[in-house]
């Protein structure tokens, strides 16, 4: 109650005086937008106390100034029911980006909220002040709708955005000079606009606030609607701008084409940060999607390590890279040892958690960034080693072998007792006729022996097939 009484005195004393003084008197009606920024931005349940703070200081104004109590109830409750209509029809606001992507907020704003909110107690106090006043009925009914949307579709907005963090990252660093050039562009063309009589240019306000939403964002062009709304007034009461060439019946017929003009800039905002919205999800949606084909189009599903496809894409790239730069090239070929019968014993289910163990594994024994370890097939894997010799390979080759047998996975089908892997590993130094496919072929050969030779072991392509490698 006290917050919303101080609401009102503010408005008295403050805003009033600045709606005289910007000429805004003349064209809208804004206490009813700032009220129903101010439900939007508070919590239903203080919704009666507010409205209750208009209707005491309004109807207490209204009496002041002479109005009888049955005309001053009229006026002040068809506002009331006004500003509580279309504040419910909006969606409630926690924040602006949120809000703005709340489904069907610009036919609710542009449609139901404009038009009408305005409009139904338009018609009653209008047919009340044709009875007892004698005031023509739809000179009063459109009076009523076209001040009123005006002042919603300006101030409801301002509230908003004035409560929003976003808006005063308009004014940080890296931002301050574009949002200052934006405005100065602003401020310029609707002077133009608005201070000559000699061309009737509305229309050039419209690119520079599709300019402004794409550079400043909703507030700003929400900032931006206001500001040309104040120079609009200011020249259109002075006689000057575009709606002076307005042919209309009577006078206020130029201020309601005003009215128009300046509720569509802000309805066309509206539609365009939502436009511009859509687009910028849609891109991040696409975006996400990209990578997340890109992970499924090189991870192997069941183990999570590279495919077959990044291995081949990876062997091609290192191996262009080794040769370039005179390095050595390192592959290890890893086969599970008695897998079929493991398969056979535990089930095929096991067999997967069996190929995931063993794939978790590789991990710790991969020291360098350009180490690749990928599913080659079946229960094969492969593991690349950019830069490393045979001697490396050697190494490495028998510290995944070891690992994977200190896993000590139950197999009663191998001696061991436990799941164990044969490997084969190979190294080069690219030459430039020796194709990469030597090198598989070279580990593939040292596996084979290596599975004959015992399993469980790792075996050195150099001992079989001396020609392969160089390193
Ligand atoms: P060796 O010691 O000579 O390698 O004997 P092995 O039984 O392991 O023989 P081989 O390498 O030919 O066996 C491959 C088996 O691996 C056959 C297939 O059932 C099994 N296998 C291949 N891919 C998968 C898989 O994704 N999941 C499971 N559970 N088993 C697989
Ligand atoms: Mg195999
Ligand atoms: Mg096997």
């Amino acid at each position: 109650m006290l917050i919303s009484a101080f609401g009102v005195y503010l408005n008295s004393k403050l805003i009033n005086p600045l709606v005289f003084y910007t000429s805004l008197h003349a064209i809208c009606w804004p206490i009813d937008g700032l009220l129903i920024g101010i439900l939007l931005l508070c919590s239903r349940r203080n919704w009666p106390w507010i409205m209750a703070g208009y209707m005491i200081t309004t109807g207490t104004q209204l009496r002041l100034l002479g109005q009888p109590l049955s005309q001053v109830a009229g006026d002040v409750g068809c506002n009331v029911f006004e500003m509580v209509f279309a504040a419910a029809m909006l969606p409630g606001f926690t924040n602006l980006s949120d809000w703005l992507r709340r489904p069907g907020l610009i036919l609710r704003f542009s449609v139901v909220v404009l038009i009408g909110a305005p409009l139904i107690p338009a018609v009653p106090w209008s047919a009340y002040t044709h009875v007892h006043l004698g005031e023509e009925f739809w000179s009063t009914v459109q009076h009523w709708v076209s001040g009123d949307a005006l002042g919603i579709a300006l101030f409801t907005p301002l509230v908003l955005v004035l409560a929003s963090r976003e808006t005063y990252l308009l004014l940080r660093p890296g931002q301050r000079l574009k949002t200052l050039v934006m405005f100065g562009l602003l401020l310029g063309t609707s002077w133009f606009i608005f201070h000559q009589t000699a061309y009737p240019v509305a229309f050039l306000i419209f690119p520079i606030l599709v300019l402004m939403v794409d550079r400043v964002g909703f507030p700003g062009a929400v900032l931006a609607v206001n500001l040309v709304t104040i120079i609009a007034a200011h020249g259109t009461i002075g006689g000057m701008g575009p709606f002076m060439f307005v042919q209309g019946h009577h006078e206020p017929y130029r201020i309601m084409t005003l009215q128009a003009y300046l509720t569509i800039a802000m309805v066309m905002s509206f539609a365009i940060t939502l436009t511009a919205r859509d687009r910028d999800d849609f891109q991040e949606q696409l975006k996400l999607a990209l990578q997340q084909m890109e992970v499924l189009a090189t991870r192997d599903g069941l183990t999570g390590l590279g495919n077959r496809r990044l291995f081949d894409q990876t062997l091609d790239a290192e191996w262009g890279r080794a040769r370039r730069q005179g390095m050595s090239i390192g592959l290890l070929l890893l086969d599970v040892d008695y897998f079929k019968s493991y398969n056979d014993m535990y089930g095929h289910l096991a067999g997967d958690h069996c190929l995931c163990a063993i794939a978790s594994s590789f991990g710790t024994h991969l020291k360098r960034a350009g180490d690749l370890a990928a599913r080659y097939g079946g229960e094969e894997f492969v593991v690349l080693l950019p830069g490393a010799t045979l001697e490396d390979a050697s190494v490495i080759a028998e510290s995944i072998r070891k690992g994977v047998e200190a896993l000590g996975l139950e197999h009663k089908g191998n001696a061991t007792g436990v799941v164990t892997i044969s490997v084969g590993f190979s190294a080069v130094v690219p030459g430039t006729v020796r194709p990469s496919q030597r090198l598989i072929a070279a580990a593939d050969e040292a596996l084979y022996a290596a599975k004959q030779g015992g399993r469980n072991r790792g075996v050195s392509a150099s001992s079989h097939v001396p020609e392969a490698c160089e390193a």
